[in-house]
């Protein structure tokens, strides 16, 4: 197995599952997530026809972008986000999933407008409410959503999830329903600068769950790349 047979699997699995759910396959996009894997490696993946990567660390993302590595592919930011690193990284990648503070909507914002750009960004909820995780509480949804709507620079168009690690499907599957019915729930309000129409879950156990409770981004990176080794 490789990459790139790898890849064309899942692609299929992906399309399969939108079929299985009813929703047409156009509507999901497949988010490699390609921490720790090498330009060449992630290449591989675009050649065969992976449309969009997801990066964990700033300064990978940024190194790897600098060699091309992206280039005519979508770049996600999916991981947690320190303050001190903003700066680099709004501008440089299509949206950032993992936004959790009015803190960082703050500096996204003030970078941004100063860059004279519109950063699209996620929402990223903890709807397992675990201690260890980041992300808003669902009843911070709501208030979180209306600032970022407040502030020049910032483009609210989705929420993202990581659900808590369970050998049980049917949990992760209701907490993806959870998150389900937040994205119909705030998508249904009129804020401003707010376009809610992404719902980003499900990785490599459990995309296709994802997608029949309805996600249109699943973020995968073991069943593409292999295993990661930390
Ligand atoms: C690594 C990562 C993934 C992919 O996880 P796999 O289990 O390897 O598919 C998805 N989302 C985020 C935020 C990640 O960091």
């Amino acid at each position: 197995m490789n990459i790139a047979e790898n890849s064309k699997i899942i692609l299929e699995q992906v399309t399969r599952a939108a079929l299985d759910a009813g929703r047409s396959p156009d509507e999901i996009t497949l988010v490699a997530a390609s921490k720790m894997n090498s330009s060449e490696r992630v290449i591989e993946a675009k050649n065969a026809g992976i449309k969009a990567f997801g990066e964990n660390r700033v300064q990978e993302l940024l190194e790897k972008k600098a060699l091309g590595t992206y280039d005519g592919a979508a770049l996600h930011f999916i991981g947690h986000l320190q303050r001190n690193k903003v700066k680099q990284i709004v501008g440089a990648c299509d949206i950032i999933e993992s936004v959790d503070s009015t803190e960082l909507i703050d500096l996204i914002s003030k970078r941004a407008t100063a860059l004279e750009i519109s950063q699209p960004i996620f929402i990223e909820v903890n709807i397992g409410r675990e201690e260890s995780k980041s992300g808003v509480m669902a009843e911070e949804l709501d208030e979180i959503v209306a600032y970022a709507s407040e502030k020049s620079g910032v483009s609210v168009q989705g929420l993202m999830t990581i659900p808590p690690i369970s050998e049980n499907i049917a949990e992760i599957s209701n907490y993806f329903k959870q998150m389900y019915k937040l994205f119909v729930d705030i998508s249904s309000k009129k804020y401003d600068n707010v376009n809610m129409r992404f719902l980003s879950m499900g990785m490599s156990d459990d995309f296709r769950e994802a997608i029949m409770e309805g996600a249109n981004i699943v973020r995968v990176g073991t069943n593409i790349f292999g295993e990661r080794h930390y």
